[in-house]
């Protein structure tokens, strides 16, 4: 992919600079992490003005009410935004970079037309609702039931770090239909309305002390059978459509935040005076450092192209999909580890100046363990990948 911007290309970069300026200092001030309906309200809000200046979906086809754009246009769309600080998808992360991008692949017309255009305006907040309590790696051996009865299947079970739960509409939700087959054989995915009778929301709290994340209980929920995202018993293809996504172009302005984090902790040490005189940055080891997270970052970059490229073309970026997931998550810890360091006492309070990275640090160790762990990661590349042996099953 040629990155030197064409005219169009570069004329779709000034617009999109002039809108940010001119949009961003209308914007509210961003909400309290615990105040979700709050959260709820503003991030919906600011994917209402994407939508209505047409910079909604920048990644998806036009067809199903996207951008339709070239890849090097939603890079450009990402790496604007991030630089210009604009909110971050928030609550829409689910509905916008993997459930919405899985109807479209996996979906039907009418699954299509419920729910696209909703994602797209912020009318509808998404959550996943795919781990339990004893299936978060070994995921296929999730024990959520659904039970078709007629037109509808009956769901009993529980799930666990759901994120968004507590503010969402929608659920892509992973049950067991045929407990008989196979493990991968049995699993369905389900579209579940939250608001559903039967669906009990309990908020968790994080390290950070915010309730990103909620466990689900789920007593004889009903849903539609078409609610079904594919077929019957073929969910687990299903929800590896949707990991794709999820840990291949999923995570790109969080690469552009990395070099943002990575260029104010440079910054800091400028400006931080060093004990026998200088500044912090006069430390070869730290610039060594700095210089090899750099080149991590943009080592990412290039690969976030090949995987934005690759779905834009209607491929899933598996291989490059969890390469990225495992190098971005691990970069972006030693990162946080950087900047702590730089930023010495101040890195011990959530308070202060330096309080964003600290929070930022503490997320990061969620990271590695988020949309699978880095472990999980190297198995996948190890065994799907490089076709190397399958690691032993000892049950
Ligand atoms: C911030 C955050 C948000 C999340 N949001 C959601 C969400 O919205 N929806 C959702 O469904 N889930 C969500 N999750 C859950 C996440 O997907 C799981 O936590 C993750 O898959 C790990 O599962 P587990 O927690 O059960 O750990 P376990 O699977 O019990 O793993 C424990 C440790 O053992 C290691 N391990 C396990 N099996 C192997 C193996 N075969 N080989 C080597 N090592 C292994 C793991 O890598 C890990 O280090 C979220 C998690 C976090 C941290």
């Amino acid at each position: 992919m040629d990155l030197r911007l064409t005219p169009a290309e570069a004329a779709f970069r000034d617009r999109l600079r002039s809108w940010l300026d001119a949009t961003l200092p209308t914007l509210p001030p961003k909400p309290d992490r615990d105040d979700w309906p709050a959260r709820r309200a503003y991030d919906t809000a600011w994917q209402r003005l994407l939508f209505d200046a047409g910079y909604a979906g920048v990644d998806w086809p036009s067809g199903h009410g996207g951008l339709g754009a070239s890849p090097t246009e939603q890079l450009i769309f990402l790496e604007e935004t991030a630089k210009a600080r604009a909110p971050y998808v928030g609550a829409n992360f689910v509905g916008l970079l993997h459930a919405g991008p899985t109807l479209i692949v996996e979906g039907t017309e009418e699954q299509r037309a419920a729910h696209l255009k909703g994602i797209l305006r912020g009318d509808e907040v998404w959550c996943q609702g795919f781990s339990e309590p004893d299936a978060g790696s070994d995921l296929a051996s999730l024990r959520t039931v659904a039970v078709r009865e007629g037109e509808e299947y009956v769901i009993n079970g529980r799930k666990v770090w759901t994120s968004h739960a507590e503010v969402a509409d929608y659920c892509e939700l992973l049950v067991r239909t045929d407990p008989d087959a196979p493990r991968h054989k049995g699993i369905t995915w389900l579209i579940l309305p939250m608001d559903a009778p039967g669906v009990t929301v309990r908020p968790l709290r994080t390290a950070v002390g915010s309730s990103e994340f909620s466990e689900l209980i789920l007593d004889d929920v009903r849903v539609p059978v078409a609610n079904r995202v594919g077929a019957e018993n073929d969910g687990w293809r299903v929800a590896m459509v949707t990991f794709s996504f999820e840990r291949g172009t999923a995570f790109i302005s969080d690469v552009v935040e990395s070099r943002n984090l990575l260029a104010e902790t440079v910054a800091t040490a400028r400006a931080t005076p060093a004990p026998g005189g200088g500044t912090l940055w006069d430390d070869g080891a730290l610039r060594r450092d700095v210089g090899v997270l750099a080149a991590e970052v943009s080592g990412l970059w290039s690969l976030i192209r090949k995987n934005v490229s690759e779905a834009s073309a209607g491929m899933i970026p598996v291989q490059g999909a969890s390469v990225f997931k495992l190098k971005f998550t691990e970069n972006r810890q030693r990162i946080g580890d950087l900047a702590a360091h730089v930023l010495g006492r101040a890195s011990l309070a959530m308070s202060g100046p330096g309080g964003h990275v600290v929070e930022d640090r503490v997320n990061t160790l969620a990271f590695t363990i988020a949309a699978g762990t880095s472990q999980i990661q190297k198995n996948i590349l190890a065994e799907r990948v490089l076709g190397l042996p399958k690691e032993p099953r000892w049950t």
